[in-house]
């Protein structure tokens, strides 16, 4: 909102300029009044839309034409003020005054103008007659009143119609000539009506118009009030109404409406409430929040609300329920967007199915893709679908959780990221892009439909780590040393790609690792691509195998995306279990679900322990928990007891499984 409103006060000589302000101020006719009252500043309280509001005088008797210039263009809004009994008062308005503020304002931002008829009361007939053609004739006139300075009519409505002006412009919204609204004011509202419609059936029915209600002028709209308003609809457009709900015709019918009526601070409250600005853009501060301070070393990630609120988004535009978004579906959903965020190379980042649609899992894995590498972006894209209003929030920063300092995770051995993030390394025609692809599901014969251009360095979606979904990030890192950048190097986990079948391949990767991770606390992982092929030496002073053993690597992992069905997984869950417990030094790398490790994993993660820890811990406290026990210290030995009792209980059967191994 504005910080502050400037009127100015010009016109002929004598028709009533300093009384007009006079008489605001002090509520009664001045019968003495000098050439030109002092500016004046209302204080934001008293004024009706709460802003401190600057009245200026002019007279031509004690200012020069230079500072009446300067006047001018520092104005928010110009009384052209003219007395109804004085003719060529009247005619100066046109002749002289209108051109004049056009001389000092810019072509692109025309100050509103209100034309004041003053003296009211000296005269039967109104001015009406002589001053409508010349509000038809010129765009930048808001609107006219006549009022009295004398028997103060109208006084307030003046300086406040001039308040509205400038808060609530109808440039924007409305043009007069062809009487209808802009069209940038058309897709502003059309894009409020696609948020609205929580359902995306095309008509705002009651539950969702009080929604809308609530949100913008919040107040639930009494239901008589809701009937009067869809009444007023279905008689003046068809199909304006349907099936008891407003449509989109009708929802611009009704904003048309407010404009005509004068009421287009109503239309101005909501544009606002939806984030736009004056100009009709949305605003930096609705979409770029600043609350959000992201510390180095830590990440983004979506919440759990955040989560939820992109589900109903997918629900909503999911018409034909197959979970996944057709070309049409994904550009509906899209289409409260200013331009299309999502190319084609997301079809190669994300899951897909057989159509090679986004799926729901695709979808909300490239939502927390773009949290991850470009948070700003991502409150943008949910500044768009109107987030922190459709969810209640303070701000689409509501959505995002800043993980904490990754250094405190290792330190700690835990954490509460569910994000992970794999660079992928190895020499061209290593078989990265297979390894990415293969993540995906989809196996070389797949893979050869995509076009070059297409192509993503990016690949996200879900693996289990113990029972717990994480988001594993494969990012694959351009081979060429000199252009590897900060964000190439830092990553959860390394994963080193070399081509099995060609013996050059094997040294990029060792290099790699000296230059880049030995001296690193990252982990890494050796994968031998193109297992399918028949396997040759690699011309290095070491084997693979000898070299991850010198370097305390797991050994290398053979891997092929030359496969009938859907490739192999095991490896992607291998890299998110060690990505999420990189500390856990004597692994077992198998991740086979079937073993004793995992089997013990899968217990201590699995519900149902889970909720056994939580009832402990809500037995021992409700039973023993009064106020004055709260205070005292026995209270936490025995919820401290009870927390110790169980780690040594969970740690003993630890190892009573291990040894069966
Ligand atoms: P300015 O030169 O435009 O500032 O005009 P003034 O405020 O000095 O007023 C000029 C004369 O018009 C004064 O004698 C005022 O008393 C008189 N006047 C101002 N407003 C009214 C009004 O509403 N009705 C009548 N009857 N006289 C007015
Ligand atoms: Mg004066």
């Amino acid at each position: 909102m504005r910080k502050d409103v400037r009127i100015l006060l010009v016109g002929e000589p004598k028709v009533g300029k300093t009384s007009l302000i006079m008489s605001l101020v002090s509520e009664e006719f001045p019968q003495v009044v000098p050439y030109r009252a002092e500016e004046i500043t209302i204080p934001a309280d008293v004024t009706p839309e709460r802003v401190p509001t600057h009245i200026v005088d002019y007279s031509e008797a004690e200012q020069t034409d230079e500072q009446l210039s300067s006047e001018i263009s520092k104005a928010n809004v110009i009384c052209i003020v003219y007395a109804v009994n004085n003719k060529k008062s009247i005619e100066k308005v046109t002749s002289h005054w209108i051109p004049l503020i056009n001389d000092n304002t810019d072509k692109d931002s025309r100050v509103p103008v209100i034309l004041v008829g003053n003296k009211s009361d000296l005269v039967e007939h109104s001015s009406m007659e002589t001053i409508l053609p010349v509000m038809n004739q010129y765009t930048e006139i808001e609107t006219c009143v006549e009022c009295s300075a004398k028997n103060l009519k109208n006084i307030s409505e003046l300086f406040y119609y001039a308040q509205k002006a400038v808060l609530h412009p109808t440039g924007p919204l409305y043009c007069p000539e062809e009487k209808r609204m802009k069209p940038a004011c058309i897709k502003a509202l059309t894009r409020i009506f696609k948020v609205s419609d929580l359902d995306n059936d095309g008509i705002l029915n009651d539950n969702e118009l009080n929604f809308f209600q609530r949100t913008c002028f919040n107040a639930p709209l009494a239901s008589q009030a809701l009937e009067d308003v869809k009444n007023v609809v279905r008689k003046n457009v068809i199909d304006g109404v349907c099936d008891n709900g407003l449509t989109l015709k009708g929802f611009l019918f009704l904003h048309t409406l407010f404009i005509q009526r004068g009421r287009h601070e109503t239309t101005w409250t909501v544009l606002r409430r939806f984030g736009y600005d004056d100009d009709l853009e949305l605003h930096q501060d609705y979409l770029f929040p600043l609350t959000l301070k992201i510390p180095p070393d830590c990440t983004t990630e979506l919440n759990h609300n955040a989560y939820l609120f992109l589900q109903s988004v997918f629900d909503k535009h999911d018409k034909d329920r197959d979970c996944a978004l057709s070309p049409e579906e994904l550009k509906d959903l899209f289409d409260v967007f200013p331009y299309m965020p999502w190319g084609p190379d997301v079809n190669n980042t994300v899951c897909t199915n057989n159509e090679g649609w986004i799926t729901y899992q695709g979808y909300l894995s490239q939502w927390t893709l773009t949290t991850y590498l470009d948070v700003q972006r991502c409150l943008e894209y949910l500044g768009y679908l109107g987030y922190s209003i459709i969810s209640e929030q303070e701000s689409q920063a509501a959505a995002i959780t800043v993980t904490r300092d990754k250094k405190i995770d290792l330190q700690k051995k835990q954490t509460q990221r569910s994000v992970f993030r794999c660079n992928v390394f190895g020499d061209s025609g290593s078989g990265k892009s297979g390894f990415l692809q293969a993540f995906l599901g989809r196996n070389l014969t797949r893979q050869n439909i995509v076009s070059e251009e297409h192509m993503s360095y990016y690949a996200i979606s879900t693996a289990y780590v113990y029972g717990q979904e994480k988001y594993l990030l494969l990012h694959e890192v351009f081979p060429d040393f000199d252009v590897l950048s900060d964000a190439d190097l830092a990553c959860d986990i390394v994963c080193l790609v070399y081509d099995a079948s060609n013996p050059h391949s094997f040294e990029y990767c060792a290099r790699v690792f000296k230059q880049y991770f030995m001296d690193t606390k990252t982990p890494c992982m050796m994968i031998a691509a193109k297992s399918d092929l028949q396997e040759t030496k690699q011309l290095y002073a070491l084997t693979p195998l000898e070299f991850c053993r010198k370097h305390k690597m797991p050994p290398p992992q053979a891997f092929t995306c030359n496969t009938a069905d859907a490739p192999c997984k095991d490896i992607y869950t291998k890299l998110a279990t060690m990505a999420m417990h990189p500390h856990a030094r004597l692994r077992c790398m198998c991740t086979c679900n079937r073993c004793t490790f995992c089997h013990l994993q899968n217990f201590i993660n699995s519900e149902l322990v889970q909720t056994v820890k939580a009832k402990l811990y809500t037995a021992i406290l409700s039973r023993h928990v009064t106020q004055a026990d709260l205070k005292s210290s026995t209270f936490w030995l025995r919820v401290s007891v009870g927390a110790t009792m169980f780690a040594v209980l969970g740690f003993a059967m630890y190892r009573v499984l291990l040894k069966q191994r």
